[in-house]
Formats: C-alpha cells, structure tokens, sequence
C-alpha cells in the first residue's frame, strides 16, 4: 500500500467535492494508517494552514456525515506544496521523500502531458504511480499520444486512468446480479432482450461549470467513458475471474463489437440537444447559450441519444440506447433491461407489457417488472414489481477508487487500449455532428428532453 498521495491541482473542485471526503472515509473505515501523508500541490501560493483551512470548509460540506477524527486525520496529515509544472525544482518537491507516491492529477486535460512529463524529469521514485481523471485525451489522436508519452515513462500497471462510475457500487450490483444468477445468464442475449436503456438524466444545469463543459458537452462528457463503460458491464461475455486481465479484455471486447457509425447511422441513431431557459423546481434557468461563459458557437450539446449495436452472436437485434442530458425534469439514473414479449397467451388475452429488469445507478436499487394474477374468477393479469433496496456501500466510489490505487489494483481503472477504442466508436459521431448531419434539437429546462423520444 503506497502510503504518500500527491493531489496535483489540490485546490480545485474534483479535490474538495470528492477526492477529501474519499479519503476521509478510507480513515474512518481503517484504511489508512498513521504513515500516511497527503501532499496538496497547486499553483496558489499557500502554506499548510491556508490549505487545511480550505481543505475542512470541502470535509465539513461535502462529508458531514464522516466520523469527525477521520476528517482531522486528513487535515493533519496534509501538506502544501505551491507547483509550477514549468519548474522542475517545485514539481521534484512535491514527489521527494521516502518511497513511491500516487501521483493524482486533478488538473484540467489539457495540461496532463505537461504533468506526465514535468513527473518524469523530476523523477518519481521506484513504483509510484500515476493517476488521470478524466476526460483521458480531448479526442482519437490526443488519447493516442498521451498513452505513448506515458508508455514511454512508465508501465501499464503504474497507470491509473480512472473512472468513478465503475467504482460505483451499484455498477458492481449490476454485475454480481448478471453473473451470479442461474436464472439470468441463459436468457442474457439477443434472443430475450430486446432493448437496453443506460440512462443518466440530471436536474442540474451548467451549475456555472460552462469552463469545463462548454466545447464538451453531453457525447464527451458522458457517453464516451462512464455510460460506455456500463454498457461494457452489461454486454460483456462472463469473464474467468474479476481480475483486471480478464474483466478489461472483456470489456474491450465489448468496446471492439460496437457496429462502426456512417452517415446513415449517425442520422438515424443519434440526436443531440441543448435546453432553453425553463423552470427547474423553483429556479429559472436560463437558456444553456444565455448561461455565464458559454460561447453559442462551440454548438454544445447538453443532451444526447445514441443507439448502439453490437455485432457478434450474443447481442444480434438488441438495441442499447445510451441517453444522458442536463436540466432534465427529474434524476433519472439507471439501467432498464427491457426483455422480449411472450410470443403466446393460451386466454387469448392481449399480450402483458415485457418485462423490465431495473439497476439504480445512484440510488441503491434492483427491481423487476413481472406480470401476476389478480383477484377474481379466472386469470386477470396484474403487474407485479419486486423490489430490493441493497446496502449503502462501505465506501463512497472515489473512496474505493483511491484505494484501488493506492493498493494497486488496476481493475477499476481503464486500460489505454480501451481509452482509445472508446474515442475510435465516437468520434464518427462527433464528426457527423460537427458536418451538420444531425440538427441540433432543442428542450425547455425542467422537461424530459426534446420532443419524438
Ligand atoms: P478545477 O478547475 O476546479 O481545478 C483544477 C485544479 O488544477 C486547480 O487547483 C487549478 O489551480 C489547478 N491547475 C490548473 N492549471 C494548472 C497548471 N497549469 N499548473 C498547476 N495547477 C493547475 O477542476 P476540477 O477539480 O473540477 O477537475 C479536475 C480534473 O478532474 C479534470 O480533469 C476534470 O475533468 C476531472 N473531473 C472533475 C470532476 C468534478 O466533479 N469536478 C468529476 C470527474 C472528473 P488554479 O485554481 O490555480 O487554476
């Protein structure tokens, strides 16, 4: 277990919402021992007290509910270091010391070959690791470059590029269900299943992050990593073992199978979509080209539908329809199994709605759609729903990622064959959109997206 974490860009949002409360609760559930140190770097010139300051106003927002001592825990085993990734002097300051480090860089994309170089002339210290967030690369050719610049520096199982939503737990509940059940693994294909929903539908808007997202937006943001990733978990063949060979060979697998996208197929299994100024709750939102720091003519979208088709005997006819948007009427964050109709009813009857088999995403829940018999003389069919509310996780999912990383488990962690073979599936979309093939629709914020879905 590396017991040094350097925070690269410290001092920005990905850090206080996530990356301290995560560490937080790793000391609140016996994960950290006393030997671990938090090395906080950032361009700001601040010392030791000015970080921790900043550091317990994020704990007391962002992990009230953490045990109090794991919250000081953090706060005392922080240190500062003001960075230049200019200035080797402050970058080698920031790794020096006893032993390896877990280099994380919370710093936008663009600067990550500057980091990953700036680390390497300073020199990190036998097995250190290094950890990207995502985005990883802007687009195909920027991926490509950034895996051989860190190929060229350090092995693959020293690189950690992270996704949170495969630390979620209810991604792993999606697993454990399809893979430990009799019941299911038979009917997993084409032949049973008609249709699969990944949908990640937020009421928030921009929320005044137009620096991240405008020039982005929903394709970028979203579908190119973490939904494409939980359709991998739902497509994938059962791997041997969840080691990270089998489970990310599986996925890539997944990722390869995707039916390539021309013309014809952006324009008919894409849509893209920004919203216009509405209500949400009891806020007026304005329209996404009205918000603070967007320029209009980056044409960004904040809602997009793609329908994916997977070549391969398994998934032939199953549609998987990956949908995400901003500003939505409500939160609507799940996977939707949608199984085939029963060909036949001896009653002669109408045929019952199919049944849907259902994964919160965030919240933790499972629930299957049936169809039972009601009251009454003969057969009445009656919808039936089994529902199951699991466990809270032990750990939040940044929480289970840093210790992952720290631990050394690349599991969680996407291999750079699959960073890149994620942008090869969209970047015809994006292309297609970029030539204009696909209009750029539009929704009221507060609705459920533009019109016809
Ligand atoms: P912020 O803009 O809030 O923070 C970025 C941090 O990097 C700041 O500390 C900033 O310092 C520092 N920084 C920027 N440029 C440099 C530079 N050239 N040299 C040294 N430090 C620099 O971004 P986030 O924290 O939101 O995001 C960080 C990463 O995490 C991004 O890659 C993002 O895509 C990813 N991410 C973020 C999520 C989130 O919810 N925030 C979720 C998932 C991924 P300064 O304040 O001086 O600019």
């Amino acid at each position: 277990m590396i017991e040094r974490l350097v925070i690269m860009g410290a001092t920005g949002d990905l850090t206080g919402r996530y990356l301290l409360p995560g560490l937080a609760a790793l000391r609140a559930r016996g994960y950290l021992g006393d030997g671990f140190e938090l090395i906080a770097a950032s361009r700001e010139d601040w010392d030791d007290d000015r970080f921790r300051t900043h550091a317990a106003a994020w704990l007391e927002e962002e992990a009230a509910d953490v045990d109090a001592g794991a919250r000081t825990f953090v706060l005392r085993s922080s240190h500062y270091r003001r960075l230049d990734l200019g200035d080797a002097a402050t970058v080698a300051a920031c790794v020096a010391g006893d032993g390896p480090v877990a280099a994380y860089l919370a710093l936008p994309p663009s600067v990550f070959p500057l980091a990953v170089r700036a680390l390497h002339s300073a020199g990190l210290p036998t097995g250190s690791r290094v950890v990207l967030e995502k985005p990883f690369g802007e687009d195909l050719a920027s991926a490509i470059e950034l895996n051989r610049l860190l190929a060229s520096v350090m092995s693959e199982g020293e690189i950690f590029r992270v996704d949170h939503f495969l630390a979620m737990t209810t991604v792993q509940t999606l697993l454990g269900t399809r893979l430990a059940n009799r019941v299911l693994e038979p009917i997993w294909n084409g032949a049973h299943i008609d249709e699969v929903e990944i949908v990640w539908e937020e009421s928030l808007a921009l929320e005044g992050r137009a620096g991240y997202y405008d020039g982005v937006g929903a394709l970028k943001d979203m579908v190119q990593n973490h939904l494409l990733q939980i359709l991998c978990l739902v497509a994938m063949e059962p791997p041997i073992t969840l080691g990270e060979r089998d489970l990310r060979d599986r996925k890539l697998d997944v990722l390869r199978s995707i039916r390539p996208f021309d013309e014809v197929r952006v324009r008919s299994a894409t849509r893209r979509a920004r919203y216009l100024a509405g209500r949400l709750g009891d806020r007026q939102v304005p329209a996404y080209v009205d918000e603070s720091g967007v320029d209009p003519a980056h044409g960004t979208e904040t809602f997009a539908e793609v329908v994916f088709e997977l070549e391969g005997w398994r998934w032939a006819d199953t549609a998987f329809r990956v949908r995400t948007g901003k500003a939505m009427a409500r939160d609507r964050k799940e996977v939707v199994v949608h199984f085939r109709q029963v060909p036949h009813l001896p009653s002669g009857d109408a045929l019952p709605p199919s049944n849907r088999l259902r994964f919160g995403l965030e919240a933790q829940e499972l629930s299957l759609e049936l169809t039972g018999v009601g009251p009454g003389v003969g057969v009445s069919l009656v919808p039936l729903v089994l529902q199951a509310q699991l466990e809270e996780p032990e750990l939040p999912a940044y929480g289970r990622l840093l210790l992952n990383v720290l631990s050394g488990d690349t599991t969680l962690s996407i291999r750079g064959d699959e960073a890149e073979e994620s942008w090869r599936v969209v970047t015809p979309i994006l292309d297609g959109w970029e030539a204009g093939h696909v209009p750029m629709e539009e929704y009221p914020a507060g609705s459920d997206g533009p019109v016809g879905q």
